[in-house]
């Protein structure tokens, strides 16, 4: 019955507020690496987005003026990674912030004297658990070509969300009862340790440098690379690579040309 009533809901929605095919067309071509979609993808994406925009806000801050193709760009990036995967990953939030440029978040912690300190460095983004995600539109608009900026914002903080769907943001999202938590764990500690100790020895990393901060950086860096890049993700850590294609139900990497028989061995 639930079900049946969420169908209908999701139907009347997607009746009520579909989107223009002039605003969709400009969404999608500003993100270049959604070209390795099929159109029954492209369909389902875009269904996805009306949904995804019916349940969150996304809202200006700082006098930023949202416009109509930011929401879809923004609902895009966070629906490219629940794809092929359950909507209430998303579940338990409702708001996307924002702001026009980078942003000082107001959050205050206390340290073990009891000194209360503030945060005062400038963010390009942010995703609290239990609340926002906040995005500085200047950041998304200069990494949504990864071949130009070599990050992308609006995947990485997203990713957080998911991460956070069990908890605090650890690089260990809520896996499907099909995959193994230990391997998951195992796999990716390796990789974080071998990663992490290239930027300790100031080695160049053709990913972000910053993945090597914590294992959710690690995690939300990757899951950019995974899906903007997928060809570097693969080559540079295969068997990071197939356990995100198990957890996100997607082979990105098998549609870019010249990776295909590369992503067939890694996924054996
Ligand atoms: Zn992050």
């Amino acid at each position: 019955m639930f079900d049946a009533l969420r169908r209908w809901r999701a139907h009347r929605v997607l009746k009520a507020q579909a989107i223009p095919d002039p605003l969709w067309r400009e969404a999608w071509d500003g993100l270049p690496f959604l070209a390795m979609y099929t159109d029954e993808e492209r369909t389902r994406l875009r269904e996805q987005v009306v949904l995804f925009l019916d349940a969150k806000s996304i809202v200006g801050a700082n006098g930023h003026e949202v416009t109509p193709v930011q929401r879809v760009v923004i609902a895009l990036q966070a629906c490219v990674l629940i794809l092929n995967l359950d909507f209430a990953l998303y579940d338990g939030w409702e708001n996307v912030v924002v702001y026009p440029g980078e942003f000082v978040p107001r959050w205050e912690w206390e340290d073990d004297a009891g000194v209360v300190h503030r945060n005062s460095d400038p963010m390009a983004g942010e995703a609290m658990e239990g609340g926002p995600v906040v995005l500085s539109w200047a950041d998304i608009e200069a990494s949504r070509d990864y071949r130009e900026s070599g990050m992308n914002l609006a995947l990485h903080e997203f990713a957080h969300k998911i991460d956070m769907g069990n908890g605090e943001a650890n690089g260990r999202p809520p896996l499907p009862a099909a995959m193994s938590p230990d391997l998951w764990a195992q796999t990716l500690t390796a990789a974080f340790v071998d990663f992490s100790g290239r930027v300790d020895r100031s080695e160049f990393t053709a990913i972000d440098a910053y993945a090597a901060e914590s294992p959710g950086e690690f995690f939300a860096v990757l899951s950019e690379v995974f899906f903007a890049a997928p060809a570097l993700l693969l080559e540079e850590y295969p068997a990071v690579y197939r356990q995100f294609a198990h957890f996100y139900r997607q082979d990105p990497a098998a549609r870019i040309a010249g990776a295909a028989t590369l992503t067939r061995l890694a996924l054996d």
